[in-house]
């Protein structure tokens, strides 16, 4: 999976002006899930079902 900061530099993501993720692609802000098992956490598009991983 691709990290927030992947996605920022490729431009699939930016950061609106409250500084939350947008999908480009689909000008959606992107919803939070945890990953209980694993480190950070995983930041997904509903429209698109992309999903990258951010790392705390
Ligand atoms: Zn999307």
């Amino acid at each position: 999976m691709e990290t927030v900061r992947d996605g920022l530099r490729a431009n699939e993501l930016e950061k609106d002006t409250y500084d939350r993720l947008i999908c480009v692609g689909c000008d959606r802000s992107l919803k939070l899930r945890s990953r209980p098992d694993e480190i950070g956490s995983v930041r997904y598009c509903i429209d698109c079902g992309d999903e990258w991983l951010e790392m705390r």
